[in-house]
């Protein structure tokens, strides 16, 4: 290359460099993942994409409740319920880039991104134009124990996943504390498939079960058809400590219960407790529980150019039907502030805490219960649209960036 050619090949690169700008997600998951596919889809070409997530799987965590009782929903492999993301993303070649690890700090002066890399290899940094945080939530099971019902905190879900599943086939005495949609449907799984093998205990510290639902009869329904199955039921008291059995008592562990009751049993799972990923944020984008501030237009209030979806933004009622409403608002909010709009064409985001719940308890026909917006709807209706296969078939759709959870073409 002669040198007036090579300098403007140089000036030209160099041009090209400076325009380029560069989108961060932080999270793979439900907003994450169709983020990622979305934007690289639909924003400018000199737009690039760069995800940051603990694992190159996307979990399909709904399914949780029946995969961490027996093996056969997750496929071969596993590959049902565990579906690798990276070769779709990958395909859009230098736009894309993947960050193994988990963000740790975010400067929202400097708008940079350091990232705890896999396995200890050490921090890198990454700079934004757009920073998008779908880092969503973990449950705590009460006790601070990682059971597989999210994505693991340091990316080995499946591993988790395998070693509940362990658990609760080698126990016999199985007790479920916490009686929301997650502790009902695991407690129904257990017992449907081990049947007289495993005695199921549900404690739930409301008086009845599903307490988030505001009709007591969706919860008496769940609590007579747990009973049918032949769960033990408990409600209207907590479990205040866990400790391990005295000398000489059957069990692995003891429950201490807030009425002074003591029970021993081999194995306690707690499906209680939900918290943020937000540890690596500053304390004044939060709420005083750690969930993002968020404005209605899908920013992080107090930041230029920080979004936020889903589970973690402070908005509530966490659920997939909730992700997709945000989902859709941040996407056509970011792409008119790239293309130089303001607030004058954003979507605003309206927040709806209304309940679209389908619990089956095991895999038999009418074993479940349904409340949707006020509704309370025929347990076969559940099992249709959850009981019979999990919707595992929508997992793969999501993981490919084909459609969102809501089924939203991306
Ligand atoms: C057992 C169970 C069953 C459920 N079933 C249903 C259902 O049937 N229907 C329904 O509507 N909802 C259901 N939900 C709720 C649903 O799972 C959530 O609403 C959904 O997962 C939210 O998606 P998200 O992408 O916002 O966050 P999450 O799914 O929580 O994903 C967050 C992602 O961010 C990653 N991450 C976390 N911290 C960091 C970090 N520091 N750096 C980088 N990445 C990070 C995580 O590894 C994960 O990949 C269920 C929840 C549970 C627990």
């Amino acid at each position: 290359m002669s040198s007036p050619s090579l300098h403007l090949y140089l000036l030209s690169t160099r041009l090209i460099g400076e325009m380029t700008s560069n989108i961060v997600i932080i999270g793979a998951s439900y907003s994450g993942l169709p983020a990622a596919h979305y934007l690289l889809k639909h924003a400018p070409e000199s737009w690039t994409i760069t995800l940051i997530n603990p694992s190159t799987n996307f979990y399909f965590n709904p399914a949780a409740p029946r995969a961490l009782v027996e093996q056969s929903i997750l496929g071969k492999n596993n590959a049902d319920l565990f579906i690798p993301f990276l070769p779709k993303l990958e395909k859009h070649g230098s736009r894309f880039t993947f960050l193994h690890g988990k963000a740790s700090a975010v400067d929202t002066n400097s708008k940079t991104v350091t990232v705890a890399l896999h396995g200890g290899k050490g921090e890198t940094g990454v700079t934004y134009d757009h920073l998008i945080i779908a880092s969503g939530a973990n449950t705590s099971g009460g006790t601070g124990k990682e059971w597989g019902f999210k994505h693991a905190r340091d990316g080995n879900t499946e591993e988790i996943v395998a070693n509940t599943r362990a658990a609760v086939k080698a126990a016999k005495k199985i007790v479920v504390s916490g009686a929301g949609a997650t502790g009902v449907e695991f407690a129904g799984e257990i017992k449907d498939f081990y049947g007289a093998e495993k005695e199921v205990l549900i404690i739930s510290s409301s008086e009845e079960l599903l307490p988030q639902v505001p009709r007591t009869d969706v919860g008496a329904s769940a609590r007579k058809i747990l009973t049918k199955i032949g769960v033990k039921v408990k409600t209207g008291v907590k479990v205040v400590e866990e400790r391990p059995a005295t000398k000489g008592v059957e069990g692995v562990v003891e429950l201490v219960l807030s009425n002074g009751e003591v029970l021993s049993a081999d194995l306690h799972i707690a499906t209680w407790g939900i918290y943020p990923n937000t540890s690596f944020l500053a304390k004044d984008l939060l709420d005083s529980a750690g969930w993002i501030n968020m404005d209605e237009y899908m920013r992080v209030r107090g930041t230029q150019n920080v979004w936020a979806i889903g589970d973690v933004t402070h908005w509530g009622n966490r659920k997939l039907t909730t992700v997709d409403g945000q989902w859709a608002v941040a996407m056509q909010n970011i792409l008119s502030s790239i293309n130089g709009g303001g607030e004058e064409v954003f979507k605003k985001y309206v927040h709806s805490d209304e309940l679209l719940m389908a619990v089956p308890m095991g895999r038999r026909f009418a074993n479940a219960v349904v409340f949707i917006k006020g509704w309370k709807l025929w347990g076969v209706i559940g099992w249709l649209l959850k009981g019979r296969t999990y919707m595992i078939e929508a997992a793969r759709p999501v993981a490919e960036g084909i459609v969102t959870s809501g089924r939203v073409k991306i």
